[in-house]
């Protein structure tokens, strides 16, 4: 059988508990829980609240893998802010596929706006890099980024988070709203490739 989604059907307070899960082929191991990711965004969620106090910074979330973090970070934010969602790249297997797509537009005018750009993961930094120059021809105020994980023994393109929850090394991670080939983005927790 392909699939082996026993471990999703339990409610989620079990699967915070399962140390390995099999998503497709491959098994992954518990990394990074729940309370260490609330945590952790409490204190991203400080830092931006003090840095754009005032500014009504407009976050845009990279779709897909981005949904979760945008959503609990920005539920953080006290401060005015607005939200938008891009769709810029898709992604398959456990590789960068190097292909950006933008396939959903920005209907927003950033031209002068603080944005805070939100993704989920800063690998080859590949697409960020592309997406920038975008932001900058739009006249944006500012711009920051703001990601939940980067792997610096991964990048190849010059981009610096400003906002990083957590730097890990070069492994194929699932879970927190990553995929392996569109299975994972509910688990609530992060794993690892075992
Ligand atoms: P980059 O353009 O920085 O090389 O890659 C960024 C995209 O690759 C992320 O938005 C994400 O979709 C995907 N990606 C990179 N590393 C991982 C990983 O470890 N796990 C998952 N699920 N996706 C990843
Ligand atoms: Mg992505």
């Amino acid at each position: 059988m392909r699939h082996s989604p026993q471990h999703y059907s339990k409610p989620a307070k079990k699967l915070n508990a399962v140390a390995e899960i099999q998503i497709h082929d491959k098994v992954f191991v518990s990394f990074i829980s729940k309370e260490k990711i609330n945590a952790r965004l409490a204190e991203l969620a400080a830092q931006i609240n003090a840095d754009y106090a005032g500014k009504n910074p407009i976050v845009i979330g990279i779709l897909n893998g981005s949904f979760i973090f945008a959503a609990d970070i920005f539920r953080l934010l006290t401060i005015e802010a607005e939200i938008s969602f891009i769709k810029l790249a898709s992604y398959k297997g456990t590789s960068s596929t190097g292909n950006v797509v933008t396939a959903i537009g920005l209907e927003e005018t950033l031209k002068g706006r603080h944005v805070i750009i939100v993704e989920d993961i800063i690998d080859t930094g590949k697409t960020l890099h592309s997406f920038l120059p975008e932001l900058h021809n739009r006249q944006a105020a500012s711009v920051k980024i703001a990601t939940f994980l980067s792997k610096p023994e991964a990048l190849k393109y010059e981009v610096k988070a400003d906002y990083c929850a957590f730097e890990i090394e070069n492994k194929f991670v699932v879970g927190y709203g990553l995929d392996y080939d569109g299975l994972g983005r509910n688990i609530p927790e992060l794993y690892v490739l075992k």
